[in-house]
């Protein structure tokens, strides 16, 4: 006997039939004697509609009802599961998150979990034998006693906080693909599927661009050491034995890895801008000058680069910025423009950030080198990039973006 937690993300719980299924898939796990308790996302599309409504209502909103809003479609998915699985002679619940309680800061609209209490889960898996069905996405701030929602994508986090709360032996997120692959499948035909992921590079995966999970439930699983496993929810549940390793992704310890390659995986991001100050003065200061205004707002600053300057009196700068922040950005260097001093502010946001990742790297001197040369090749223009120890990073054209994946893939013997 085991003990599971089984999330189960919007495409799978898009319609009746979906829960239906999804319940099949807990039938069979409970049949085979094991513990679980289900985290569920909204039904597909319902959490944008729920935003779009936030902001035609206002476009300036209290974030604190903009998470009473956007927390419903999770109510929804686990009271129709709970219902379903009633429905098919299993014993079960739902749980809203205030209910547990998952707390969580009061950073509304990108809460952070602080504790799960999995004791009540617990003590019905061993009493009743009931399946706990939980609301995703959702918690609540236990000093104001507020509803909150942590952040787009949140439903995987709520699992994976579960899952070390009531110490489950795997925490599997099925989803609508079957596993973690090199890149994302639906972009590139010929990616792969990975049996193993190390903790490090998902984090990297995920915090660049690839949207199989989310940043922040990889970080928990590395810290309390889930085990998490990417599965997909269109499988037949009654072809599936529940005691064999079913096709999908395992994200776990470096050293569990035993054939490593130099690079795992590329992951791209189309929500950057690209900013450039012109002719700054090349003087101390002036970094912080233009970066501390930006932090003041909130906004983060990710790639930078900076040229040498030709006369010795100024520069150029360029830096990017996440997309939504774009407009925000320019409006606060350019009415911090007297205390920077310079010329011109040139942005663009039709540009793509490319991330090649593995931790091979760490121990592989020119694998940076070779992307440079392979993309000149096409005459694709790298305007900035970061390195770091497992992984570099290049923007480009945004127009370029799958020719540069498919390059770099085949360029790292990624293809199948
Ligand atoms: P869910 O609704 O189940 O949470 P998401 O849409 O959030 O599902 O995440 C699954 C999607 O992530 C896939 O449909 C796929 O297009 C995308 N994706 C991006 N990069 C990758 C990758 N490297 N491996 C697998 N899927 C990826
Ligand atoms: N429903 C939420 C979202 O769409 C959470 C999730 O799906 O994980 O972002
Ligand atoms: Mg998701």
């Amino acid at each position: 006997m085991a003990r599971l937690v089984m999330k189960f993300g919007g495409t799978s719980v898009a319609d009746i039939d979906r829960i239906r299924n999804v319940a099949r898939h807990v039938k069979r796990e409970v049949a085979a004697g094991h513990e679980v308790a289900v985290v569920v996302s909204a039904m597909a599309g319902t959490t944008n509609r729920l935003v779009d409504w936030c902001r035609e209502a206002a476009s300036l909103h209290d974030a604190r009802e903009y998470d009473v809003v956007v927390a419903s479609g999770e109510q929804v998915s686990a009271g129709l599961l709970a219902i379903t699985l009633e429905s098919m002679g299993i014993n079960a619940r739902s749980w809203q998150g205030w209910q547990l309680p998952i707390r969580t800061s009061d950073a509304h609209g990108a809460a952070r979990i602080l504790e799960v209490n999995g004791a009540e889960l617990v003590k019905r898996f061993k009493e009743r034998g009931e399946v706990a069905v939980i609301a995703g996405f959702q918690g609540v701030h236990p000093e104001t006693n507020r509803i909150t929602t942590l952040g787009r994508g949140g439903s995987d986090t709520s699992a994976v906080a579960v899952a070390a709360a009531v110490n489950a032996d795997r925490c599997d997120i099925y989803t609508d693909v079957d596993g973690v692959y090199t890149t994302d499948p639906r972009v590139v035909a010929k990616a792969r599927r990975l049996d193993k992921i190390a903790y490090e590079e998902m984090l990297e995966l995920a915090s660049l661009g690839a949207k199989v999970l989310q940043v922040r439930s990889v970080e928990l699983g590395m810290v309390h050491n889930v085990r998490i496993f990417v599965r997909s929810s269109f499988d037949e549940p009654d072809s599936i034995d529940p005691h064999a390793a079913p096709p999908g992704t395992l994200i776990c310890g470096e050293e569990e890895i035993v054939e490593q390659q130099v690079v795992t995986g590329i992951a791209f991001s189309k929500d950057e801008a690209q900013i450039s100050i012109r002719r700054v003065a090349d003087k101390p200061g002036v970094a912080a000058a233009i970066f501390g205004p930006l932090a003041d707002a909130s906004i983060n600053v990710d790639m930078i680069v900076q040229n040498v300057s030709p006369d010795g009196a100024t520069t150029d700068l360029t830096f990017t910025v996440p997309a939504a922040d774009y407009e925000r950005a320019t409006s606060v260097l350019n009415g911090a423009k007297g205390k920077i001093g310079f010329e011109r502010l040139d942005g663009a946001t039709d540009v793509a950030k490319v991330s090649v990742i593995g931790v091979g790297m760490r121990s592989h001197a020119g694998v940076a080198a070779k992307a440079f040369k392979a993309l000149a090749e096409h005459r694709i223009n790298i305007r900035a990039i970061t390195t770091s120890e497992i992984k570099f990073s290049l923007l480009i054209d945004a127009n370029y973006t799958e020719l540069a994946v498919r390059t770099l893939h085949s360029l790292y013997n990624l293809d199948k």
